[in-house]
């Protein structure tokens, strides 16, 4: 079987999807940066299931890092990236170049303003400016590619939220799916960065997905929040995390929980310089169910 085909150059990626579109083929896309693992390939897998032609996006998008982030040292890996989508269902990889992506220089041209009540708590109080790096890259490749149907995961929960919610509040023409984390056997969330920890790290970061899932337990017997919250940070402290947040949302708006509305635990904790996040469903109250 051979690998898809990899484009950089955007009349390339014009001609292509003219081709398609002129035939009627509906088109999906899965943007990603690369380093691909099982949690991406089930993205690829489910577009492959529901649009005729797949396109996967790899690009580490300057603007989303921070000035002190891991932008240069993030692991661009194309090679094995294409060796994992041969047999995928992925027809096209789009790997555009800064200057392609950003004409005008990365951080210098037009770009989205993610709400503050959306992009400036959680993950983006940690990281200013983040999700408007996030929102404007993803806005340019749904503009480059125009998709009936983008695919993101739960693992970036709040990602797909601030998407989900450009999409309705620009009135953008592509339908998103969201796919369910997929973790290693050990429960933890599979993330490029997981490659940055040491063996020591590795056997302490399943703790991650561990607490969350007592918090819970704890939330759906019915425990208050603030002493399931104050359990679950003293856990992780304990085993060594330095925690950003823990935090109960409102599973659509990400605003304080209502436990009579689904609800979302969030969790994002540094384990030496990595940092990793996670995040489980927690039911309404007075409901029985599954997260
Ligand atoms: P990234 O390459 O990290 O920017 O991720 C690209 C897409 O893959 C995003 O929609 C992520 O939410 C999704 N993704 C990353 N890790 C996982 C995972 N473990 N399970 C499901 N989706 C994932």
């Amino acid at each position: 079987m051979r690998p898809p085909v990899v484009v950089s150059d955007p009349a390339v990626l014009a001609d292509r999807l003219h081709a398609w579109r002129s035939v009627g083929s509906s088109v999906g896309l899965v943007p990603t940066m690369g380093n691909l693992h099982e949690g991406h390939l089930g993205l690829v897998r489910s577009a492959a299931a529901s649009v005729r032609h797949v396109i996967v996006s790899i690009f580490v998008n300057p603007t989303q890092f921070g000035p002190n982030e891991d932008f240069a040292r993030y692991p661009r890996t194309l090679e094995h990236d294409l060796a994992q989508l041969t047999g995928s269902g992925c027809d096209l990889v789009w790997a555009p170049s800064v200057a392609t992506m950003y004409p005008l220089g990365p951080g210098q041209g037009f770009g989205v303003s993610v709400p503050a009540e959306l992009g400036n708590i959680l993950c983006g109080d940690a990281r200013p400016g983040h999700f408007d790096g996030v929102a404007s890259v993803v806005l340019r490749l749904f503009n480059q590619v125009g998709p009936d149907m983008a695919f993101f995961g739960e693992k970036d929960f709040q990602q797909l939220r601030i998407i989900e919610h450009m999409v309705n509040d620009l009135s953008l023409s592509v339908r998103i799916k969201a796919l369910p984390t997929v973790r290693e056997t050990d429960g933890l969330a599979m993330s490029s960065r997981n490659g940055y920890l040491d063996s020591g790290q590795r056997r302490q970061a399943p703790l991650l997905h561990r607490v969350l899932s007592q918090c819970v337990a704890r939330l759906d017997a019915g425990q208050d929040w603030t002493a399931v919250q104050t359990e679950g940070l003293a856990e992780l402290a304990t085993a060594g995390f330095d925690v950003d947040y823990l935090a109960l949302c409102d599973a659509e708006t990400l605003a304080g929980p209502d436990p009579r509305r689904p609800m979302r635990l969030l969790v994002a904790a540094r384990l030496g310089s990595t940092r990793l996040i996670d995040n489980l469903a927690v039911q309404p109250r007075g409901t029985v169910g599954t997260s």
